[in-house]
């Protein structure tokens, strides 16, 4: 097989040119090549060197479903899911008796997809009616279930209470009020939690941290915000206070956020069980843990970040003297993220002379920003492969873009693509399951695309795709 070691048209490094790739992305020895950390675990290519996932071609995925398609890879998908379950049961099996995984649906939900994590017993993480309806759908017990969320309306307040979810996080002084008022209506006692801003400068881009105080989330740690809750909570009977939480962020990699924001929580706990001589019996230290979308990021595997909070919450419950309560995470991307990826067909391409002598590819796909929002956004890089076919052309510096009219309607920003990677191919972008479907739009009327999920040589549809009617349906005419 030829080995393409050039950067196709970039092919001088150390010249000027080379400022425009990024330092983590090489040219590939072998532009069909896999990264393992990229792709969900059943995906290989095949003999003829197209991707087959779950033991069926991408070809056939695209000619019965269409494309833009959501691809997940159901074995991948539980087992991340019974990964996450089983470390944290085991890391702090001798702390507090295990600790509750809590999947954030806001990642990726369906139907199908809640089932998983009923049948494969994970909690759920919802943060609106709809993602709590899917979830009761899916037949997770109720007393699995947490509602977020830091603007709840009344009616999703009564629909969580009437369901008897487990914990209503409480993310503001108004809503100890409004969750108090309609538990008193409902005739229930309603099991909140306190969402904790506790400070933290989480290195990740700054829409997706969530726990310094310059934020919309939760109730400051430092202003007293917090404290006047807990009294508030407190004076209502109709609220049962099982503890606090925080979540300081999304794709986060280092694990020194999580130590301060563990120690800053139970430093309040233990304050708050001293103060008003109550027991706090839990604590939620949320979700945020990076994947990997590129060659530059290495995530930590479960078992590890399981044991490294594990050790945090026992050095920082012996340090303030408390018993430790029980703990839970809420990963969202970790679990949903690298079991997907999405299947596009490519258009037109055009190649953009840059300074420096350097050429850029633009790869025209049939989605775009409607399908995944993160690369204009957030500014998220992501990788891609063609995925019809092997290719023997040497890679060339492409940027994948999408068919909206915007030019920042980018995809993935640098990949070395095949130099003969044209109009027909399918190209498939990995790390797509999480935070793609659940945002997408409908920018320029575009029908939002279906997601499959794939196992053992068969594929089902979990969400349809939107036809033009759907779309034409809303229009009051
Ligand atoms: N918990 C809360 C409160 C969140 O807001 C989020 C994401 O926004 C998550 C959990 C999940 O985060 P991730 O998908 O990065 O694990």
């Amino acid at each position: 097989m030829a080995r393409a070691h050039e950067a196709g048209a970039l092919h001088s490094p150390g010249s000027s040119a080379t400022a425009i790739v990024p330092s983590w992305l090489t040219p590939p020895a072998d532009v069909n090549e896999l990264l393992p950390q990229l792709w969900s675990q059943t995906v290989e290519r095949g003999d003829a060197g197209g991707l087959r996932v779950g033991g069926v071609d991408v070809a056939e995925l695209a000619a019965t479903y269409g494309t833009p398609l959501y691809v997940v890879d159901e074995l991948d998908f539980r087992s991340r899911a019974v990964a996450w379950r089983d470390a944290f049961a085991d890391a702090f099996a001798d702390l507090c008796g295990g600790a509750d995984v809590y999947y954030a649906s806001k990642a990726f939900t369906a139907t199908g997809v809640t089932r998983w994590i009923a049948q494969d017993g994970l909690h759920l993480d919802t943060s609106s009616a709809g993602e709590l309806e899917l979830g009761l759908r899916g037949g997770v017990l109720p007393g699995r279930i947490a509602l977020h969320g830091n603007n709840k309306s009344r009616g999703e307040i009564a629909a969580a209470l009437a369901a008897g979810v487990g914990r209503i996080v409480l993310d503001s002084l108004q809503e100890v009020d409004l969750v108090a008022d309609v538990a008193a209506e409902l005739g229930v006692v309603a099991p909140v939690m306190l969402r904790i801003t506790v400070g933290v400068e989480a290195h990740t881009h700054s829409y997706i941290a969530t726990a310094h105080e310059d934020q919309k989330f939760g109730l400051s740690l430092t202003s007293g915000q917090a404290m006047a809750t807990v009294a508030r909570v407190l004076a209502r009977p109709e609220l049962h206070l099982l503890g606090l939480h925080s979540h300081i962020g999304s794709q986060i990699f280092d694990m020194g956020g999580f130590e301060v924001s563990a120690r800053r929580l139970l430093g309040l706990h233990r304050t708050i069980e001293r103060e008003h001589g109550v027991e706090l019996a839990e604590v939620d230290l949320g979700g945020g843990y990076g994947i990997a979308y590129t060659s530059e990021h290495q995530p930590l595997p479960p078992a590890e970040i399981a044991g490294r909070l594990a050790e945090i919450v026992a050095r920082e419950c012996l340090v303030q003297g408390i018993a430790v309560p029980r703990v839970s995470v809420e990963p969202g991307r970790a679990i949903a993220g690298p079991a997907g990826f999405t299947l596009y067909e490519v258009g037109v391409t055009k190649d953009v002379a840059l300074d420096g002598g350097a050429t850029r590819r633009y790869v025209s796909v049939d989605g775009g920003m409607s399908d995944n929002i993160r690369t204009a956004l957030y500014d998220a890089d992501y990788s891609a492969t063609v995925a019809s076919r092997a290719s023997q052309a040497p890679g060339v510096l492409s940027r994948v873009v999408g068919k909206h009219c915007e030019s920042g309607d980018v995809v993935v920003k640098d990949e070395f693509l095949p130099g003969d990677t044209g109009a027909g191919d399918l190209l498939a972008v990995p790390g797509t399951g999480a935070y793609c479907r659940s945002m997408a739009s409908n920018y320029n009327q575009l029908p939002r695309p279906a997601v499959v999920s794939v196992r053992d040589g068969s594929a089902k549809v979990l969400v349809r795709r939107e036809t033009p009617t759907d779309l034409l349906a809303l229009d009051a005419g």
